[in-house]
């Protein structure tokens, strides 16, 4: 039979949903205003280069001046404002996302690279669901356990990352807003479009001006964000030697932080494991998203007597994967987000091959142009290996098998990582005991990077300090909570 006899044709998302202004100012209270250097940078569609749009660099006084807006709008209205009314526009801008969902996803998807099935199924409705959910606290956090009407720090700075644009802001904004705090957000370089139009979104919403302040830029506007006196508390997801920077320069400032860093998942698989969905299990854990997720299923360690067989399903199934355009609804893999993470992610598994494991990929032909990297698995990885230690955040996954259940557990534990862990077994005795016994803040079985805003999540070690979502993401965000 023809090879291709089950290929699907293309089905291309509509681009002509959105519409992408040439070029952003920064959103500062409740307006556009040009940042105060005239700097901007590009921001490309990771699939093909094109250049999208450009954005503005906010400068010290550019941070500055969003602070002031975020503590006068704290001062003069979040605070005053009854919960319920609080509450209020946060289903309001629920809503609106809802509303404006496919815009947000094909945005989303033209900006950061991943597929439009992801940032349609995933990103969005999540992010929504975030708003959502943190709507309902808004009026009964003297019920949440965190004390008697607990109080909010005041202004909240937030820094994000690239790999999930607007569900980040989503955690990040949702319960900041929630609890009656203001804040300063900074989306990262390569992917600002989402929280741009975020900032239409709450006026649309007419959320009072100066509660969310939106500033784009790089580093050092983050760096700027943090280290402003007028912040009270920082929120922060990205890199574990960022987060190492931010701890370092908030030491004795009084700021309190969250700090969601990075991870090297353990997805463990016992020989009792259901194999076919154990495959589905390993291949989302690792492949979706491009692997840029903190807690993906890095490091697989199977059990060593289902080692073969589980490893030709895997194989097969890798086969299947469809890489390319990501405006492309049959697309699983989509475009890695930038030049310098691919260039990272080719370095690590160049260390790979040199250090003796075994790279294996599926044939699949990668565009010419933008950013790509083919879905690869590395066996005969050891624990010293650097793909083994280190965080790739690219489709790319090292195997390491194991005898006894207690190796399995001692493998997965030794990391400097602690963020999350997935079992496959069929024994409920065997998962509890091994979720006892691994250090991670997230531990799935029998499934493998699920989501919802009602569960708390967050890491140990080098992972991070805090917890986002559900009750105990409240408490970083009211004073004296715990
Ligand atoms: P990654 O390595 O995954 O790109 P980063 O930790 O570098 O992650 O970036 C995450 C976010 O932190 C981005 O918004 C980035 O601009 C910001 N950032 C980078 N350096 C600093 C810094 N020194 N202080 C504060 N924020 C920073």
């Amino acid at each position: 039979m023809d090879k291709n006899f089950f290929e699907y044709a293309p089905a291309p998302e509509s681009r002509a949903l959105v519409s992408i202004k040439a070029q952003y100012g920064l959103f500062i209270n409740g307006a556009w205003v040009e940042p105060k250097t005239k700097d901007k940078f590009a921001t490309i569609n990771p699939a093909n280069e094109e250049v999208l749009s450009k954005i503005s660099q906010a400068s010290d006084s550019d941070v500055d001046r969003a602070v002031k807006a975020a503590r006068a709008a704290y001062l003069k209205t979040w605070s005053k404002m009854p919960a319920k009314e609080r509450g209020k526009y946060l289903f309001r801008i629920a809503r609106i996302m809802q509303e404006r969902a496919r815009e947000f996803a094909v945005l989303e998807t033209l900006d950061n690279g991943k597929p439009i099935r992801e940032s349609r199924d995933v990103d969005v409705p999540l992010a929504a669901a975030h708003f959502f959910y943190h709507a309902g606290w808004a009026d009964k956090l003297d019920y949440a356990g965190l004390g008697i009407n607990p109080k909010p720090h005041g202004v909240v700075g937030q820094i994000i990352p690239w790999n999930f644009p607007l569900l980040m802001l989503a955690w990040k904004i949702a319960p900041a807003l929630a609890t009656g705090n203001t804040v300063v957000l900074k989306p990262a370089e390569t992917t600002p479009l989402t929280a741009l139009l975020f900032a239409e979104v709450c006026q649309q919403a007419e959320l009072p001006a100066g509660v969310v302040n939106i500033i784009t830029g790089d580093g050092a506007t983050g760096a700027a964000l943090v280290n402003h006196p007028g912040v009270d508390k920082i929120a922060f997801t990205g890199s574990t030697e960022v987060g190492k920077l931010i701890a370092r320069s908030i030491a004795i400032s009084g700021k309190n932080a969250t700090l969601e860093l990075g991870g090297k998942a353990a997805n463990i698989v016992f020989e009792d494991a259901p194999i076919d969905e154990a495959v589905e299990g390993i291949v989302n854990g690792i492949f979706f998203n491009q692997g840029h997720v903190c807690c993906a299923g890095s490091r697989l360690i199977v059990q060593e007597n289902i080692y073969d067989d589980l490893l030709a399903k895997l194989k097969r199934r890798m086969s299947l994967i469809r890489v390319g355009d990501p405006l492309d609804k049959n697309t699983d893999l989509g475009a890695i987000n930038s030049a310098a993470q691919l260039a990272k992610i080719k370095e690590l598994s160049a260390s790979g091959d040199t250090e003796g494991a075994f790279r294996w990929s599926p044939d699949c032909q990668l565009p010419s142009k933008g950013f790509w990297f083919a879905p690869t698995i590395f066996t005969g990885v050891t624990q010293s290996h650097r793909i083994a230690r280190e965080e790739i955040f690219g489709p790319v996954l090292s195997v390491l098998t194991f005898r006894t259940p207690q190796e399995a557990i001692e493998k997965a534990n030794n990391t400097p990582y602690g963020l999350s862990a997935g079992i496959w077994s069929e024994k409920g005795s065997r998962i509890l005991w091994a979720s006892k016994a691994l250090k991670a803040g997230v531990i799935w079985a029998n499934t493998f990077n699920k989501f919802d805003p009602a569960s708390p999540f967050g890491g140990y070690k080098e992972s991070g300090w805090g917890r986002e979502g559900g009750r105990h993401g409240l408490a970083p965000y009211l004073k004296g909570a715990k």
